[in-house]
Order: C-alpha cells, then structure tokens, then sequence
C-alpha cells in the first residue's frame, strides 16, 4: 500500500491542486506536497458553481459542510431569458435525488476553505516548476527557483499553461473563444428593487449575461460575455472600465432591468475564455494530469472545477489500490482511462453552450436554441449532476481486475 512515506509532488497549487492534496490524505493516506508558483494563495474576486456533481465528491471529503455555510444555495431553480425578459426554460440546479443542490461560492472563500484543510507544511509556496525530468524510478522537478526535487509520483494541477503537459507528451497549445468576459460581484443592497434574486442567464445576440448568488445571497455573481480580441494583443486578463459593459450593452435591445443591473455594478475585470482542445492522454508513466492541466473549458456550464473535483477523487481511489510505487503508472492509466471521455464531452458541450447563449452558430435560430436548452435541462440532471464520480471508478476496478 502506498502511505505517509510515498512521496508525491502536486505542481499548482490553484483549486484542484489543493482539492487533490485532500483527496489523495483522505482516500489514499498519502501526504502530498503541493508547489504554488505564486506568493500567496490567489483567486479571483468572483464566483464559481460548485454543481451537484461535485457535492457529492465534496461531501465525501468532508468539505461540503463548509462550502454550503460560505456559499449559497439558490432558492429554486434559475432561469433562461432572452434579451427581453421572456422566460425560455427553468434552469437544472439539484440532482434527480434531491440531494445536492448547486452552490455559488465566492472563490476567495473556496480557496481558504481548502487551504484550510490541507497540512500548512505540505504547501509550498513560491516555487515554480520550470520542467519535468524522468528518472529510472520516480520523477525529478526542477524549479525556477533553482531547487529540485525527487517523487515517486507528479501530478501536475498546474492550468492551461501547464508545464507538466509537456512532460506528458502532449500540446501545450491553447484556444480563444473569440470572448471575454467581464467578472465581479455585486453587494445584494446594491441590486436594482425589481431585481429577481435567484440564478439568471440573459442571451442576446453573441453575448450573453449570467448570475448568481453567493455568500448566503450577501453578494451577487456576474459574468457578462461578449465577442472581443483583446486577449490576443495581450494579457489575458485585467481590470476594466465599468462603462465598458455599459457600452457592450447598449449594442443591442435588452430589458430595461438589465441595463439597471449593469448600473449596479462598481467594479469589474475582464478574462479571456481560452480552452484546449480535448487531449489523447493525460498520463506517462508516475506523471498525471488534472484539472485545467487535462482538460481546461469553456466556462459555460460550470463545470472546470466540478471537473478537477471528481479527477482527485478518481485519481486517490486508484491510488488506494496501489500496492508499491511500482503499481503508480497503472493507477494513472486507469484514472485516466475512467476521466478522460467525460470530462471531453464537457470540454465540447461547453463550447456548445456558449454558442446558445450567444445565439451563435445553428442557434442564431433562436426557436431552435429555445428548444435545445428545454431539452437539455433534464439531459444535465441526469448526465452531469447524477454522475457519481467514486461509484464509477469503483465499477471501473471492478472491470479492471477481470481484464
Ligand atoms: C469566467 C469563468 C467562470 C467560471 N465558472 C466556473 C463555474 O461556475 N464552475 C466551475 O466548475 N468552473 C468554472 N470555471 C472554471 C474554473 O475556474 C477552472 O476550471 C478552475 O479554476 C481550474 O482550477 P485548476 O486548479 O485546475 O487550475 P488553475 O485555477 O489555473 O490553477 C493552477 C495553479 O497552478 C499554479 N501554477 C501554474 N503554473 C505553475 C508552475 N509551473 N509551477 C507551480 N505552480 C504553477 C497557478 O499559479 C495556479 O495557482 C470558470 C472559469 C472562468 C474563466
């Protein structure tokens, strides 16, 4: 069995990173060592979903609790509007079950709910990894700051830009959508009185404006999308004029309450929407990936973290049945072979996503993109929200062994 004294580098210390740390204590005894390239643990000032999928992951590391008291659970479903306020459909926002309901958390309080619950000394921060060397028995990463280090195993969590991707032998290659989106939050006094306090999604014509509620509906989540090239003449994010997402919207006709929404807002930063192109492999040998490292999308239906939460929990419960550092480059191959199709169906029903909300591509028929996001609501339940990520890796075992 591998244990305390198996020794695993986990390169990014972002939110999967510090989520496959607990994962890996938790599910498979080991103690890894995260390495963050950054000073400080950092996220964004904005919101994220953590969707009924990654509840139930959530809740098996015992991490659920904290997040539902930081975050907030919407009241009811959300909706889909069109750019005058006609309701398209209800939104799905809880499992078949019941059971998990999604929650909008403020990333800054995900981040310290999770550095909280990783060992302090497992965490190193400053420390950025500048390549991945192969040994004869385990791996060696070389960091910028001119230490190295010896693993038996490396799990890169380290983004879209990953450095371990290379080592993995695949593209380090990424996409712009053709959008970025405007991000931040709004206090819930600020809000407009006619404002409907529950999730909200408003499709224009190629653009598009999302939110949620966050911090027990202290504070609201937007994320405003719009086609630009900023991102490729530059950084790929930064702050930003409010008066911009003003004039963004005032290209065309929307419901009066969005443009009062939009006055509410104080403060905001812009972000370029990059993916990849889904990868044939996410492992070599001791060396995995995860999260924005394996499979970086879109952000439309909420599910990069969803996703980086159910790889740690795949990828510690084949670590669990490792007997000796021998059998690491197994356990990659079955986590990957149970990961990689699910989390690429996701990578590509994000873009397509975007393009309904957008009303892009076949849905600049917007009979036709009502239709499919009606119909796609009971899909999302069942294919995305259900999906118990461990009961899955635990059959997988199950087909493994007679193999
Ligand atoms: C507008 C927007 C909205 C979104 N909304 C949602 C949502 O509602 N639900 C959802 O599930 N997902 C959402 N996402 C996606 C989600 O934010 C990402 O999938 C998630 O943050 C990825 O986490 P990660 O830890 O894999 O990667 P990252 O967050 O990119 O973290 C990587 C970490 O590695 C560090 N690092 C990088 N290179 C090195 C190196 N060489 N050495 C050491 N450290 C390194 C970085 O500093 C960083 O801390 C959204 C994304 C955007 C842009």
């Amino acid at each position: 069995m591998l244990g305390k004294s198996t020794r695993v580098g986990i390169i990014g210390g972002g939110l999967g990173g510090l989520s496959a740390a607990i994962a890996l204590k938790k599910i498979a005894g080991i103690q890894a060592t995260v390495f963050e390239q950054s000073h400080k643990h950092d996220e964004v000032g904005a919101g994220v979903t953590i969707a009924p999928n990654a509840s139930r992951v959530l809740d098996k590391l015992g991490l659920l609790e904290p997040m539902q008291r930081a975050g907030a659970i919407p009241d009811g479903s959300g909706v889909y509007l069109d750019a005058m306020g006609n309701l398209v459909t209800e939104a799905a926002w809880e499992d078949t079950a019941k059971q998990y309901q999604n929650i909008g958390m403020y990333r800054p309080d995900m981040i310290d709910i999770l550095v909280q619950a990783v060992d302090p000394e497992a965490i190193r921060l400053h420390h950025r990894a500048k390549s991945i060397e192969m040994l004869d028995a385990g791996v060696r990463v070389h960091f910028e700051n001119g230490k190295q280090e010896d693993f038996d195993a490396v799990i890169g969590a380290d983004g879209i830009r990953s450095v371990v991707r290379k080592a993995v032998g695949q593209p380090t290659q990424f996409a712009y959508s053709g959008f970025m989106a405007y991000r931040g939050v709004i206090d819930a006094s600020d809000l407009p009185r006619d404002w409907n306090r529950i999730s909200q999604t408003w499709m224009g014509n190629d653009r598009h404006l999302m939110t949620y509620p966050l911090q027990q509906h202290k504070l609201y989540n937007y994320v405003a999308c719009v086609p630009s090239d900023r991102p490729l003449k530059g950084p790929w994010s930064g702050p930003a004029d409010v008066d911009e997402i003003k004039t963004e919207f005032s290209r065309q006709a929307w419901d009066p309450r969005v443009h009062r929404f939009i006055s509410a807002i104080k403060e905001t930063f812009w972000w370029g929407l990059f993916d990849i192109e889904p990868l044939t492999n996410w492992s070599r040998g001791p060396i995995a990936l995860l999260g924005d490292a394996a499979h970086t999308m879109v952000p439309h239906q909420g599910q990069g973290v969803n996703q980086a939460f159910e790889d740690c929990i795949t990828l510690a419960f084949f670590l669990k049945q490792a007997n000796s550092v021998r059998d690491i480059p197994e356990a990659f191959r079955r986590y990957t072979a149970v990961r990689m199709q699910r989390a690429t169906i996701l990578q590509v029903g994000s873009r397509r996503a975007g393009a309904m909300f957008d009303s892009q591509l076949q849905f600049t028929n917007t009979k036709k993109r009502d239709l499919d996001i009606a119909s796609g609501r009971d899909f999302r339940r069942a294919a995305v929200f259900d999906y118990d990520a461990l009961k899955v890796a635990e059959n997988a075992l199950e087909r493994f062994k007679r193999l």
